[in-house]
């Protein structure tokens, strides 16, 4: 099915599917966050304002610089993708395409395990690059935000989006995946990774103790991350940060405090 809308067969076609992929992704990217910024920051800006994390001034030109690493990493991303399909046209992935090979109920299990594999390899990385020659080596360019913004979510070194891009590619190649799931995937991706970097707790009160919310990251919960650099090192799932003892005490009593408000009550 994929096959019929790409044409691998020279040099050209390849250019002509990255330019194209590059231009999807970058523009995926400039429009979530887009949406988030006049969603919260402009049209709700009132009901929002006391779910401001804290009211520190970004610097000076820090969206510029973000959305300008975001483009190189949105490049990065598209290579994997490419990378991703030249696999799968060459037969060396478990990605499928008939849902009634695995079953319905089998998409949101294979979205779960990719998932927590996905946060895993992130958390050990992330743990990694934390590490005083690495930090400054790379994993600097994403904590030049203090203050975050939807323009950080791709803002990465280029060494540090090509160890984020490998980790897909790779589960592919053994989790029978429906194609549509990894899209949402990637989507999703994008999307949590806007909402943590908005520097505004958009969950509800109590969100962060509830059967869901207690498992899921947030903007509280990464904006310590940025403030604090020490602690939250997860992506999707507070667990790893649970088990491995790098959850923030500062996180329970900072959701608590930006959910509680007279005019977001
Ligand atoms: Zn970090
Ligand atoms: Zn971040």
């Amino acid at each position: 099915m994929i096959e019929e809308f790409i044409d691998f067969g020279s040099w050209q076609s390849i250019a002509l599917f990255t330019a194209i992929n590059f231009g999807v992704i970058f523009f995926r990217y400039v429009m979530v966050s887009l949406i988030f910024h006049f969603v919260f920051k402009v049209i709700l800006k009132n009901r929002y304002e006391s779910r401001r994390i804290s009211d520190k001034l970004r610097k000076p030109k820090q969206s510029q610089k973000e959305i300008l690493w975001s483009a190189i990493t949105s490049f990065i991303f598209t290579l994997s993708f490419v990378g991703m399909v030249w696999l799968y046209l060459n037969g060396k992935t478990a990605i499928y395409t008939n849902v009634s090979e695995y079953g319905w109920w089998y998409l949101p299990i294979s979205l779960l395990i990719a998932m927590l594999i996905h946060e895993a390899y992130y958390y050990f990385l992330h743990r990694w690059m934390h590490r005083p020659k690495i930090f400054k080596l790379f994993h600097y360019v994403h904590h030049d935000s203090v203050v975050t913004s939807p323009w950080t979510s791709f803002s990465f070194h280029p060494i540090e989006s090509i160890l984020q891009a490998l980790i897909i590619p790779f589960i592919i190649l053994f989790l029978p995946m429906h194609f549509g799931v990894i899209f949402f995937m990637l989507i999703l991706m994008t999307v949590t990774a806007t909402i943590n970097h908005l520097h505004i707790e958009i969950y509800p009160k109590g969100f962060a103790k509830n059967w869901f919310g207690k498992w899921w990251i947030g903007s509280s919960h990464h904006s310590l991350h940025h403030s604090k650099y020490r602690f939250n090192y997860g992506l999707y799932f507070t667990f790893m940060d649970s088990v491995f003892k790098t959850e923030s005490p500062e996180y329970l009593p900072l959701f608590e405090e930006k959910t509680t408000s007279k005019t977001t009550a």
